[in-house]
């Protein structure tokens, strides 16, 4: 075939004794009597060591067709064979390739001695990858993955580019590594006793002290491990990180469970430590406001996970961020999503404010004697708009979620129980045993029909799933046939807990188009609570904002215009957003800067100019 593409069969998915070969039966070479796909034992001589099983498939990447002829990828019931044409412009070798049809690295992040570098991409696309060459741990194979790999044939590769020291010092032993893993759940898995055991091993630096006081870990110095909430662990987990004393800190997400403030701290102290001596920050990271305050230098990978990815040099942070919600990378000329991802400085849309919906009164809810307790002032949601609820962890936006769903009874006031309100809980219980598909058409007579699909099954990327059971679903692919259930039911008011936790950057990016587009063609009332402020932004047209004591007790002002939501809430935080000039996406600015001065005197805090 063309030799710029590549057949990728997913072992895990390759199941031989449950099908007829299909592949390899339907696929034209083999009619005609080559060898295109054949079994791994008959590919490979007896004695020849190789990735899978003897009855899993091979494909000859010089025979294979291409994209083009797709028939084995369409005729595997498993959904385990890719076949890819890759760019043209990727006219080059990969870095690594882990085996035979198996997936495909180009491209190295670089990691520069006191900065930040950001990595934006897709899950499932390399990083990790990388990071253990990077790290020593894996000894990048140009591709050759028959040979033995040796890192000198990697210097070559890599001299006279900007990785060509850091190559050096890994050849020399002279890299030294932390890593902050993606999934902090596991974490209690794999360690038995409590917070303050945890992290005194990892106080290299004798800076413990201070990284518990900055991310408020104090109150669960002396709780076990495994009683402590997603939020604390993961703070927990970056304080562990961060306290080592090593020359490269790999960061796999900074964000998950926190809130805006917490992000915002986790964020400095990531930069404070870049920048106290020659320390290298890799981190790769879904939320884009702080990626943008966080980064000195970005990569963008794209490709098709689990196939191949691929690394673009660096960029400023800046256009690489632009570039890819623009969906096409300048300097490597690649279109990456067929459409472009804009804000707008939200006028009110007309319909927004003409139609209620509903009135609701002044509600409260405690937990208990002391506990918790929530005051919501009364408002009006207006028929087809999205109203994005913003505030702290543990000041009562879930408790409110519930009272509106009617899963929850309040002490004081009363909703009206007239309306279909379909409710996406933050914590989600789908666990039924049941697959996918089966699950989705249960909840609704549109399931599988083509508008199904353009409006909900392709933008939260389902394609993969629908044959699984709900049981078996990661946490991304659980949020988003969460999401898909959700707004598959035929409701008044859409209510989202949480919709970005556990999503990479593009999926959040199509779960936002998918959400957004919903409520445009429904006229639907959509609620979404988040952390996210890109995907607040690019979804609300109107803001609720808690404020009060975490854990204590919260407070919901009434709906009001974006403007006057976002100022309350960043002013609450102290923090300013400026508009990037070019495409007018909301930034960060840096604390203390001129702008971040000026917007605070003037008491504009997001939609300043
Ligand atoms: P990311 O960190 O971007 O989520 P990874 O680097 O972990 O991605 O993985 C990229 C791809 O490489 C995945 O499809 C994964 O299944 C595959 N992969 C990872 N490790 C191996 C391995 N040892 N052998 C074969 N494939 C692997
Ligand atoms: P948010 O969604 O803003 O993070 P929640 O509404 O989930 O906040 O929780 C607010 C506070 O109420 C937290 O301190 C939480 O621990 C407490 N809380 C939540 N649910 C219960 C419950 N069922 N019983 C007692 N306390 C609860
Ligand atoms: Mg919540």
């Amino acid at each position: 075939m063309a030799d710029d593409s590549i057949a990728v069969v997913d072992l895990d998915r390759c199941q031989p004794d449950r099908c007829n070969y299909e592949c390899a039966n339907f696929c034209p070479p083999n009619r005609t009597g080559k060898d295109c796909i054949v079994t791994r034992g008959e590919h490979y001589d007896e004695d020849e060591p190789y990735d899978g099983g003897p009855d899993q498939v091979w494909i000859s990447e010089e025979i294979c067709l291409g994209e083009s002829c797709g028939i084995c990828v369409e005729k595997c019931p498993f959904d385990a064979i890719e076949i890819i044409n890759l760019p043209s412009e990727l006219n080059q070798e990969p870095v690594h390739r882990y085996g035979d049809n198996a997936f495909a690295l180009y491209g190295l992040p670089v990691p520069e001695p006191g900065n930040v570098t950001g990595i934006l991409g897709p899950n499932g696309i390399g990083k990790s990858t990388a990071v253990k060459m990077l790290s020593g741990e894996l000894v990048p194979n140009l591709g050759r993955f028959d040979e033995e790999a040796e890192w000198e044939a990697a210097l070559d590769r890599f001299r006279g580019t900007e990785l060509q020291d850091y190559v050096e010092r890994v050849i020399d032993g002279d890299v030294s590594v932390a890593r902050k893993p993606q999934y902090v759940d596991q974490i209690p898995k794999q360690f038995d006793g409590n917070t303050r055991q945890l992290l005194e091993r990892t106080d290299e630096r004798g800076e413990l002290d201070y990284l518990v006081e900055s991310l408020s870990i104090g109150p669960v110095m002396d709780q076990p491990i495994d009683s402590i909430s997603g939020g604390e662990l993961q703070r927990v987990a970056l304080a562990a990180t961060l306290a080592r004393d090593v020359d490269f800190y790999f960061l796999d997400e900074i964000t998950p469970y926190l809130d805006i403030g917490q992000r915002m701290t986790a964020a400095r102290l990531v930069r404070e430590l870049a920048e106290d001596g020659d320390r290298s920050m890799m981190v790769v990271e879904h939320d884009l406001a702080i990626l943008d305050l966080l980064a000195d230098t970005l990569h963008v990978t794209y490709g098709e996970p689990g196939a191949y990815g691929v690394v673009t040099d660096p960029k400023s942070v800046r256009n690489g961020i632009n570039e890819y919600l623009r969906g096409y990378l300048d300097n490597e000329n690649m279109r990456i999503r067929p459409n472009a991802i804009t804000f707008e400085e939200h006028a009110p849309r007309e319909s927004s404010t003409a139609h209620p919906l509903f009135d609701y009164p002044d509600l409260e809810k405690s937990y208990g004697e002391g506990e918790f307790s929530l005051t919501v002032d009364g408002g009006t949601v207006y028929e087809s708009e999205v109203l994005g609820i913003v505030g702290p962890n543990g000041i009562g936006k879930s408790t409110m979620a519930q009272l509106f769903a009617g899963r929850l009874e309040p002490d004081a006031g009363e909703l009206d129980t007239r309306l279909d309100i379909a409710y996406k809980p933050q914590y989600i219980e789908i666990d039924q045993p049941m697959r996918v598909d089966a699950f989705l058409s249960s909840i609704t007579d549109q399931f599988g029909s083509s508008y199904w699909n353009t409006e909900i099954g392709r933008p939260l990327q389902l394609d993969r799933v629908m044959e699984q059971q709900l049981t078996d679903l990661s946490g991304g692919e659980r949020q988003r046939v969460a999401i898909a259930a959700c707004l598959s039911e035929d409701a008044d008011l859409y209510l989202l807990d949480e919709p970005s936790a556990h999503l990479d950057v593009e999926q959040r990016v199509q779960a936002t188009t998918a959400i957004r587009r919903y409520a445009e063609n429904h006229d639907a009332t959509v609620m979404v609570i988040d952390h996210d402020i890109y995907m607040v932004d690019l979804l609300a047209d109107r803001l609720m904002v808690f404020d009060g004591e975490p854990a204590e007790r919260g407070h919901a002002s009434p709906p009001q215009e974006m403007r006057a939501g976002m100022n309350e809430f960043l002013a609450d935080l102290d923090v300013t957003f400026r508009r990037d000039e070019r495409t007018g996406r909301p930034r960060i600015n840096k604390p203390d800067s001129q702008l971040d001065r000026e917007q605070k005197r003037e008491g504009e805090y997001y939609y300043s100019v």
